[in-house]
């Protein structure tokens, strides 16, 4: 019998979120394989759970993968955790979960907090549809062409972002969307200093700049999505052909024109090409 790799989520912050079920968990695994082994060190001890702790992160993922997924093959049972909120968002593991399914080992997540979900509980805004942008880029020029492809994005958009970036990374997203877009920061969720802050985009820019939110601690920051209704792409050839279909040419280019403002001398010129390339 193989073993379970099962996918703990950890506190972001209060440790008594901790469920009862990961604590049960931790304990009762082989191994433990953590992101930082200090980091889950500390919480394991807060809680007295002394199973042993393997670390796995970014850089020797590939490798520890390995050995984790001999011991889950002979039947080890193993928790994998990072260092805060659930794992693989935005945080290591997806090569361990992915190996384990590839090796037909049963993956058993045991859910708990993270800072996406307890963000947007808080935020007040439309959580109906989200999407999750993680870190944005933390060059300038590729934040701002990150920022502007979500411009017309109409889901709510959440955003993880480090206290070094937070002040640039808003007054970029000012830039894109506008003063008046609502938005929330979440700052040090479930911590002593926990923030909910909902207002526009410029009004949390300003409350950063003022320091009635100070630029310490974790964030997460949510912008709603766009109410503009998206462009209609349309292929013209297809259309011409489809209006050609049931319509005499003059007719058809004369519809084809006015739905798309193009000329109607031209449209037919384009129509009688299509039709001599049949
Ligand atoms: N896996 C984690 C989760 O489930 O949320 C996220 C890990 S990611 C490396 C760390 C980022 O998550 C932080 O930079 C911040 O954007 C967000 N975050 C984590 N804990 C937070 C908290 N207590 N308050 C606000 N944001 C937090």
């Amino acid at each position: 019998m193989t073993g379970t790799l099962f996918v703990v989520a950890t506190p972001i912050g209060n440790l008594e979120d901790l469920s009862p079920r990961a604590r049960q968990t931790l304990e009762a695994v082989d191994l433990i394989a953590a992101e930082d082994t200090r980091h889950t060190g500390r919480l394991l001890s807060h809680f007295g759970v002394k199973t042993p702790l393997f670390a796995l992160h970014d850089h020797n993922e590939e490798k520890v993968v390995q050995t984790l997924m001999a011991e889950l093959i002979k039947g080890k049972s193993v928790a994998l955790v990072s260092d805060a909120g659930t794992p693989l968002i935005s945080d290591p593991g997806y090569r361990l979960v992915s190996g384990a399914h590839a090796n037909a080992i049963r993956v058993v997540p045991v859910a708990g907090p993270c800072a996406v979900t307890v963000a947007l509980s808080a935020a007040g805004l439309p959580t109906d549809r989200y999407c999750f942008e993680g870190f944005l880029p933390a060059k300038q020029k590729a934040r701002r062409d990150r920022i502007a492809a979500l411009v017309r994005e109409s889901r709510s958009i959440v955003i993880y972002e480090s206290v070094h970036r937070i002040r640039d990374c808003f007054a970029d997203l000012v830039a894109a969307f506008g003063d008046d877009r609502p938005a929330f920061v979440g700052r040090e969720l479930t911590k002593m200093h926990e923030q909910c802050v909902q207002a526009p985009l410029a009004g949390l820019l300003r409350q950063l700049d003022e320091g009635d939110i100070p630029a310490k601690g974790e964030f997460v920051l949510i912008v709603t999505g766009s109410d503009e209704t998206p462009a209609l792409s349309l292929d013209i050839d297809d259309l011409l052909r489809d209006l050609a279909e049931h319509l005499p040419p003059k007719t058809a280019a004369k519809i084809a024109a006015n739905a798309t403002g193009e000329s109607r001398n031209d449209l037919y010129r384009r129509l009688l090409m299509l039709a001599d390339r049949k």
